[in-house]
């Protein structure tokens, strides 16, 4: 039997990964804490106490399950490293004789395959228990099971491909790896934003042309207004898996395209639907993709810079109680070390994401001809989508791409009573921009 030997890495590395579990429980816990808060006032007039309360029983709901699955999902982790599971798995790879390229993704490949075999019953639970509960759900088996089957295809192919190439870079390419990986990685997630509306996306929805009508001419109406040439309006049956409502722009110049959720165009005015798409063109013409791009780029390049480091520390292969000092494992147990560390750098790319999300509502509040269209869509969106509305601050530090409902409210009124003592007649013209496939709403 395998007896670990509780070296310093070893220990570094179980409190590091536990420090991060915790962490994130306790975000979850202040937040299903933070239901108990009386509504306030202003909420109470569009929201009956009936909504808010399946709001706080599907948030809680919601928020059990992720902790149950992450805490199952850390024991089985703990379990199989101090069982020496690393190694053993490792051993009978070996014994194929495939040579280190195959070894690695087999490796790798039979890790993520058991990773995703213990979150399969919890995507079940998720979908077909609590989203059907609370009328969300509208993915049938048959939906599921194909969608399982496409994504795990894309894995392989996509995912094992990337893997392969970066093995390859650090066993060929010397001190300079770390560079080729960024660069071959960057590269190839700039043609994945080309790619992904065209021919991924397209696998899991339909997207039809809308059709002529209201909502059409009032969209087209609009983006010629700001001089925003647009290739195609699409509306996307997001309706085939749930009951909640989105939009998205992507593409760029003429190419760009506008997908609307058909779930969006059946639950709201064409007003609304025309500052949905607003904000959205806000995403846009501040450039708010280009730049998240940017930063991810020099993220990417700064974990790219640590692995290469971490990848001859004969510490990493100790700490998970390995024999040698294979690639593929090293690249592995970086990921899981640096989970945690990354943790602390979430909360920038969050806290960036807030403020243009500020920045697409006030676009919307100046250029839509309803400018007060989005306060109402957004109020109907967190109702029909059961949305928290009063989230504690440290899960919104931790995990909130979008800032709290009630504050977003509160900054478009005041911008409202600013621009309503202010704008006269007329159109307002922004300057222009390069686009891509914006965050969404
Ligand atoms: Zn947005």
């Amino acid at each position: 039997m395998f007896i670990p030997d509780w070296n310093h890495p070893a220990l570094f590395f179980l409190a590091l990964v536990l420090g991060g579990q915790l962490l994130e429980s306790l975000a979850l816990l202040l937040d299903s804490h933070n239901l108990r808060k009386p509504l306030p006032a202003e909420m109470v007039q569009w929201l009956d106490a009936g909504g808010w309360e399946k709001t706080c029983a599907y948030t809680r709901a919601r928020h059990r399950l992720t902790l149950l699955e992450s805490w199952l999902g850390l024991l089985l982790l703990v379990v199989f490293w101090f069982a020496g599971g690393f190694n053993g798995l490792n051993r009978w790879v070996m014994d194929w004789q495939l040579g280190s390229l195959f070894s690695g993704v087999l490796y790798i490949g039979l890790l993520m395959g058991a990773l995703y075999v213990v979150g399969l019953p919890f995507t079940l639970y998720g979908t077909f228990a609590i989203e059907e509960r609370f009328g969300f759900n509208r993915t049938t088996w048959k939906t599921f099971v194909a969608d399982q089957f496409k994504m795990l295809l894309l894995a392989v192919l996509l995912g094992g491909g990337i893997l392969a190439a970066i093995l390859v870079a650090f066993e060929r390419a010397g001190e300079w790896a770390w560079l080729y990986g960024w660069v071959g990685l960057t590269l190839f997630s700039l043609v994945l934003q080309w790619v992904i509306p065209r021919w991924i996306l397209p696998l899991f929805n339909r997207f039809s042309p809308l059709a002529d009508g209201e909502p059409r001419r009032a969209i087209l109406a609009y983006t010629h207004s700001i001089q925003f040439p647009v290739g195609h309006i699409f509306e996307m049956d997001g309706s085939r898996r749930s009951s909640k409502a989105n939009a998205f722009v992507s593409g760029f110049g003429n190419n760009r395209r506008i997908a609307l959720f058909d779930t969006l165009i059946q639950q709201h005015t064409v007003p609304e639907l025309v500052a949905v798409l607003a904000h959205e063109v806000g995403h846009s013409r501040r450039w708010h993709l280009p730049k998240m791009l940017l930063l991810g780029v020099v993220h990417t390049g700064i974990l790219f810079y640590l692995l290469s480091f971490f990848l001859a520390w004969s510490g990493l292969y100790q700490g998970f109680f390995m024999e040698g000092m294979p690639i593929y494992a090293g690249l592995l147990f970086f990921s899981i070390v640096i989970g945690p560390i990354d943790l602390l750098v979430g909360p920038f790319f969050k806290a960036l994401s807030r403020r243009f999300e500020y920045e697409a509502d006030r676009f919307a509040v100046e250029t839509a001809p309803e400018p007060g269209a989005l306060i109402t869509a957004l109020k109907a969106l967190a109702r029909e989508n059961a949305a928290h509305l009063m989230p504690h601050p440290f899960y919104v530090f931790l995990h909130h791409s979008h800032p709290p409902l009630l504050e977003r409210v509160a900054a478009m009124e005041a911008q409202l009573s600013f621009v309503n003592d202010c704008r006269g007649p007329g159109t307002v013209t922004v300057p222009g921009g390069v686009q891509g496939q914006s965050p969404c709403m």
